[in-house]
Protein backbone atom coordinates (compact mmCIF):
# COMPACT_ATOMS: atom_id res chain seq x y z
CA UNK A 1 0.00 0.00 0.00
CA UNK A 2 1.27 3.36 -1.00
CA UNK A 3 2.24 5.89 1.80
CA UNK A 4 -0.16 8.95 1.62
CA UNK A 5 2.71 10.65 2.94
CA UNK A 6 5.07 10.32 0.52
CA UNK A 7 5.16 12.99 -1.21
CA UNK A 8 5.51 15.26 1.77
CA UNK A 9 8.26 12.45 3.76
CA UNK A 10 10.79 12.81 0.56
CA UNK A 11 10.41 17.03 0.95
CA UNK A 12 11.86 16.35 4.42
CA UNK A 13 13.99 13.27 4.05
CA UNK A 14 17.36 13.78 4.59
CA UNK A 15 19.39 10.54 4.16
CA UNK A 16 21.36 10.33 0.86
CA UNK A 17 21.35 6.51 0.65
CA UNK A 18 19.74 6.84 -2.67
CA UNK A 19 18.86 3.45 -3.63
CA UNK A 20 16.87 2.66 -0.10
CA UNK A 21 13.45 0.66 -0.72
CA UNK A 22 12.31 2.44 2.61
CA UNK A 23 12.98 5.98 1.71
CA UNK A 24 9.95 8.25 1.99
CA UNK A 25 8.17 5.43 4.12
CA UNK A 26 9.21 6.82 7.01
CA UNK A 27 7.11 3.67 9.34
CA UNK A 28 9.36 1.50 7.55
CA UNK A 29 12.06 3.06 7.86
CA UNK A 30 11.90 3.72 11.64
CA UNK A 31 11.02 -0.05 12.05
CA UNK A 32 13.97 -1.14 10.25
CA UNK A 33 16.28 1.05 12.36
CA UNK A 34 14.99 0.24 15.33
CA UNK A 35 14.83 -3.66 14.52
CA UNK A 36 18.64 -2.96 14.65
CA UNK A 37 19.11 -0.68 17.15
CA UNK A 38 19.66 1.75 15.23
CA UNK A 39 18.01 5.79 13.91
CA UNK A 40 16.96 7.12 10.72
CA UNK A 41 19.03 9.37 9.06
CA UNK A 42 16.62 12.41 10.13
CA UNK A 43 18.00 12.21 13.88
CA UNK A 44 21.76 13.15 12.18
CA UNK A 45 23.68 16.34 11.17
CA UNK A 46 24.23 16.14 7.44
CA UNK A 47 28.26 15.47 8.41
CA UNK A 48 27.31 12.30 10.79
CA UNK A 49 24.14 11.21 8.04
CA UNK A 50 27.11 11.32 5.21
CA UNK A 51 29.28 8.38 7.22
CA UNK A 52 25.88 5.93 7.12
CA UNK A 53 26.59 5.09 11.04
CA UNK A 54 23.05 4.84 12.36
CA UNK A 55 23.54 2.86 15.51
CA UNK A 56 22.21 4.70 19.23
CA UNK A 57 26.07 4.56 20.34
CA UNK A 58 27.37 6.64 17.57
CA UNK A 59 24.21 9.15 18.37
CA UNK A 60 24.95 9.09 21.73
CA UNK A 61 28.35 10.40 20.96
CA UNK A 62 26.81 13.51 20.69
CA UNK A 63 23.23 13.72 22.15
CA UNK A 64 24.75 11.98 25.69
S1 LIG B 1 17.48 6.21 7.04
FE1 LIG B 1 17.85 4.05 6.52
S2 LIG B 1 15.86 3.09 6.10
FE2 LIG B 1 15.62 5.33 6.11
S3 LIG B 1 15.74 5.94 3.97
FE3 LIG B 1 17.80 6.12 4.85
S4 LIG B 1 18.85 4.15 4.53
FE4 LIG B 1 16.63 3.88 4.17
Amino acid sequence: MACNNFKDNMAMCNCTYKHCPRKGTCCECLAYHRRNAELPACYFTAEQERTYNRSLSYYFEFNG
